[in-house]
């Protein structure tokens, strides 16, 4: 595996591969690997001939008050595990290379409506951030396909609609969810969780088991659904941050003529935020 830091250092090895005839992938992340980021690894190792894996915590999308400096950055063990898992090229840049020296002067990237929603709502800007990076991660590789979690599913959408409003020449691809065996969804962020919350916390999952559920055996009065959905959450200890039933692709509240739908939740243990989401697909009502 390579490893580094300047673009134009990973751009002259990727022409090389381009010039072989290679298909690159692309996998954006934050570092402090996990099986989720190496769920996505597999994935671009599945159907691309070279892999890129990009590590930036990216100061854009952090509000003031939360976790940038605390993130967790453990760098020389992430290098270790996507050497082992295949990873072909890391890149690891610096906010100056990726976004010049006056950072605040930088071009940004808003995608309307979706980045209000939601997570847009409870965190301002958090989007725009990430709309900013990730089109700038894209244009940087170049990437025959870029790899996303649907466990951030909100973001995933997001970013398809980037690519194609952009005409950007790389296919997005989203990855099921990888979570423990209990259920909750691996995300970096889980390192926080006290043992107490770590073991309260597969309810948030266990939770929209249950609407899941709730909607396939016929309910659909929606709102009454999550606001049941959100006092479950607090009785396991949670302090629900929100909690949803949308249209799958507009992240709109669901009315009863949608089909595709996914159950969006973001919710607070202690002071770590988690979230997640599952998706269904109901059936059409037969015509009569
Ligand atoms: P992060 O480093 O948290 O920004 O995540 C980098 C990428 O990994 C994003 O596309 C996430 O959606 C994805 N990801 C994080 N956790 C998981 C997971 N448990 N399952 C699948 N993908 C994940």
């Amino acid at each position: 595996m390579r490893s580094v830091r300047r673009i134009s250092d990973a751009r002259d090895l990727l022409a090389e591969q381009r010039r072989r005839g290679c298909s690159i992938g692309l996998v954006p992340t934050m570092g402090n690997i996990h099986a989720g980021h190496l769920a996505l690894l597999e994935r671009c190792r599945e159907e691309c001939d070279y892999s890129v894996v990009t590590i930036f915590v990216n100061p854009l999308q952090f509000g003031p008050n939360e976790d940038y400096a605390a993130y967790p950055r453990t760098f020389d063990e992430d290098r270790e595990i996507l050497a082992r898992h295949g990873c072909n090229l890391l890149l690891h840049p610096s906010a100056e290379e990726v976004y010049g020296e006056r950072p605040e002067l930088t071009t940004r990237v808003h995608v309307p409506e979706l980045s209000e929603r939601w997570c847009g709502a409870s965190r301002p800007g958090h989007f725009d951030g990430v709309a900013t990076v990730v089109t700038r991660l894209l244009n940087f590789v170049q990437a025959d396909t870029a790899y996303f979690g649907l466990k951030d599913y909100q973001q995933f959408l997001l970013i398809r609609k980037l690519a194609a409003d952009l005409g950007l020449n790389t296919r997005i691809a989203g990855v099921e969810t990888l979570r423990e065996d209990d259920g909750l969804a691996r995300s970096s962020r889980n390192a926080y969780l006290s043992a107490i919350e770590r073991q309260a916390a597969p309810a948030l999952y266990l939770t929209l088991c249950g609407i899941t559920e709730e909607i396939r055996s016929g309910e659909r009065d929606y709102s009454g659904i999550a606001a049941r959905g959100r006092e479950r959450l607090t009785l396991a200890g949670f302090k629900p941050d929100y909690l949803g039933i949308c249209n799958a692709h507009t992240l709109r509240p669901a009315g009863i003529e949608d089909q595709e739908l996914v159950i969006l939740a973001a919710a607070f243990l202690g002071g770590t935020r988690l979230i997640d989401n599952l998706r269904l697909a109901i059936d059409p009502i037969p015509a009569a």
